[in-house]
Order: structure tokens, then sequence, then C-alpha cells
């Protein structure tokens, strides 16, 4: 038995927060969600004193790569390693749930079974494999790499030899940097053939949009998840402003990456007001696609990121007029709703996925970053027990 005691309590988004609250977890299972007055402390239970605290339910990142060198042979690198690195990339800001949207698949299948025998702490992995490219697209940032192209609808049968092979998810390129200067975009057929055989397995589609025209042949064909907001124009137009509410209408949902664009930006030299105009785009078509209601989620792109402090996402998420509610269920009960998994919420006979943040993130958006503690399946990945 472990007891969470004294943090403000917050079972999910929409719930009013117990301000001196109680978690009871018993092995890998919540059992009560309380006040500290009507919650039972069994005696030799191992308390967690959360006070000064937000308990919360474990984060999903939804958009994250086992790239890193560090990953590489998972199947036989030293478990410590392993560990240290799912520590720093993602158990250590709260992440218990993964989706990996491009890798070597079978190498991250070997990671995921090492953590799931119980040998590597850490989060429950979901994987896209490599992903597809559009006919002369495979994205000139992996070189000397290559992913597989889709030159025509008929291609889809790589696609479900991938899922066939233990992909979880479809990732496709529909707008794809071919060049520095340059963006391939896949044609709608190509990707509504991909979507098929995605959905035909049950799985589902993301894609990596670029920019205004891969974005809406993503939507146009389908796809259920855009990977990133697509603030970018090689030509200086503007943004597509019908997108938003096609995305809406057809459900997709959406993962905006806003940090991802200064952070790359920078790397690339270029000016400051150059940078701050790309972010405002993916910032302003985040609000665009919240005022409708859309479906955001969470997610980073760390592993292609070597910066891993999520920080600055959620004060642009902040930014785009999301309240804490809203980023918290882009944290949470979004993606646990998109993927279909009963998580995502405290409370009893939920897996004890558990995150205790230093602060409230009601008054400082920059605490969903500062986690004390974080708990998989009552068992503690990261922090002071
Ligand atoms: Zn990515």
């Amino acid at each position: 038995m472990t007891a969470l005691v004294g943090g403000r309590v917050l079972p999910s988004p929409q719930a009013a927060a117990i301000p001196d609250g109680v978690v009871l977890v018993e092995e890998a299972i919540i059992t009560a969600v309380g006040a500290r007055g009507a919650v039972h402390v069994p005696a030799g239970a191992r308390v967690i004193d959360c006070a000064g605290g937000t308990v919360t339910a474990g984060f999903w990142n939804s958009h994250v790569h086992f790239t890193g060198d560090v990953f590489r042979a998972a199947n036989t690198a030293p478990s410590e390693s392993l560990a240290a690195a799912l520590r720093a990339m993602l158990t250590s800001y709260g992440v218990v749930h993964v989706v990996d949207t491009g890798s070597d698949l079978l190498n991250t299948l070997a990671l995921r079974r090492r953590i799931e025998s119980g040998e590597v702490p850490g989060p429950l992995i979901l994987t896209a494999g490599a992903g597809f490219a559009p006919a002369g697209g495979s994205p000139f940032y992996i070189l000397p790499a290559r992913i597989p192209e889709l030159t025509r609808p008929a291609d889809a049968v790589l696609v479900d030899a991938e899922l066939a092979r233990g992909g979880d998810i479809v990732k496709l390129f529909t707008g794809s940097w071919a060049t520095p200067r340059s963006i391939v975009v896949m044609p709608v057929d190509v990707v509504r053939a991909a979507v098929e055989v995605g959905h035909r397995r049950g799985k589902l589609v993301f894609a990596h949009p670029s920019n205004s025209p891969g974005a809406r042949a993503a939507i146009e064909g389908g796809v259920d998840v855009l990977a990133h907001t697509f603030p970018a124009s090689l030509d200086g137009s503007p943004w597509d402003r019908a997108l938003p509410a096609m995305m809406k209408e057809r459900g997709t949902a959406l993962i905006p990456t806003l940090k991802l664009w200064p952070y790359e930006l920078t790397r690339g030299g270029l000016p400051p007001d150059l940078i701050e105009l790309v972010l405002g785009n993916g910032v302003a078509q985040t609000r665009a696609f919240a005022e409708l209601g859309g479906q955001l989620l969470f997610g980073t792109d760390v592993g292609y990121m070597t910066d891993y402090d999520p920080t600055d996402e959620f004060v642009y998420l902040q930014r785009a007029g999301l309240a804490p509610a809203q980023i918290l269920a882009m944290l949470t009960t979004a993606p646990a709703a998109r993927f279909g998994r009963a998580t995502g919420r405290l409370a009893p006979g939920l897996a004890a996925d558990i995150v205790v943040l230093d602060g409230d993130p009601a008054q400082d958006v920059r605490a969903f970053a500062k986690v004390r503690t974080t708990m998989r399946d009552g068992r503690v990945l990261h922090g002071r027990t």
C-alpha cells in the first residue's frame, strides 16, 4: 500500500480540485481518491508527503523519438543507461505513456519488451516504426538514412507490412522537407490508401505536415492526428485559415510541438523576427483549433529535440489561449480517449499512473514541468518516495 498524502489532488481536468487530498495505491491500482478526512490510510502504508504539491494522473507525450545513440542496440544496451536516458527524456517530466512517431521499429520494440518485463523502468511505448515519405521526399535531416517512399496508392502494401511487423500507429510525411529549401507533398489518393490500410488494422494514422499543402493532404486523406502545427511557408504566403475548421469537422487531432519551431530555427541561424513569425503562426493555428473545440494532444518531439525540458511548450500553449485544465487534458484524458486507454484520471480501479508536481499549474503553468514524483502502475519511476 502507498498513500500520497496532503497534496492538492486533481482527479481529472474537469473535476474540482481536492485541496488536502489522499490517493491510495495498492500494488498497481488506485483504490481510493478523496479528502484527507474521508480516506482511511491503513497502518503500515508507505506514505509519500505531497504537501505543497499537485497530484494528478501520469502524462502522455504523444510525439517522441527513440532515435538517440543511447537507445541504439536496445536489446543489449546496459539497463542502467537505458533507464537513465528514459528518466532524463521522459519520466523526470511526469511522462508514463509515449507515442514514438519515428524510429527503428524492431529496436523500439526491444526497448518496450525490456520496460514491460520490469527490467528497465520506463513509460509504456506505442511506436510507428520508420514512417513513410512521398516519392522523392525522404527528409533531408535524417540523411544518410532514408525512409520508405509511397509513390502510388498500391504502395500502401508497405504500410500493411510495417504494421504486421508490430507497428502500433502509421506515420506519413504528407509534407516532407526533402531539402532545406523544398517540401514534397504526398498526393491525397496515396494518403487515403495508406489511411485505409491503417484503419483496416484498427491503427491511428499520424502525419507530419510541414506546411499548409501538406496539412491539407493529410486532412483530406483522412489522417487521424497531425503530429505538428504547420507554420512554414517557402514563398511567404499566409497559412491556410480554412484548415482548423476542416480538422474539427473531420475529427483530426493536433499536436502543436510549438517549442520545436524556435529550437529548430535558432539552430538554423534564422533572425529572431522570423523565428517569432513562425512561432506566432504555430500559436495562431493552435488557438484557432482550440477555439473551435478541436482535440489537442501534448507532444514535444523530444528524442529529435535534444533539449528535453517541456517548460517552454507549456508557456507557448498558454500563449495560444489554453487554460491549465485544457493543457492537463492534452497531457491525460485527450490522448487516453484517442488511443482508447483507460488511463488519464485518478479514480479507484484505474492503473496507478500518477504525477506529483511542485506547486500548482493553475497558478503558474510552468509547474507542469516541475515533477517531484512519477509513478507508473504503482512503481515510482522518478523522484522522492
Ligand atoms: Zn518528430
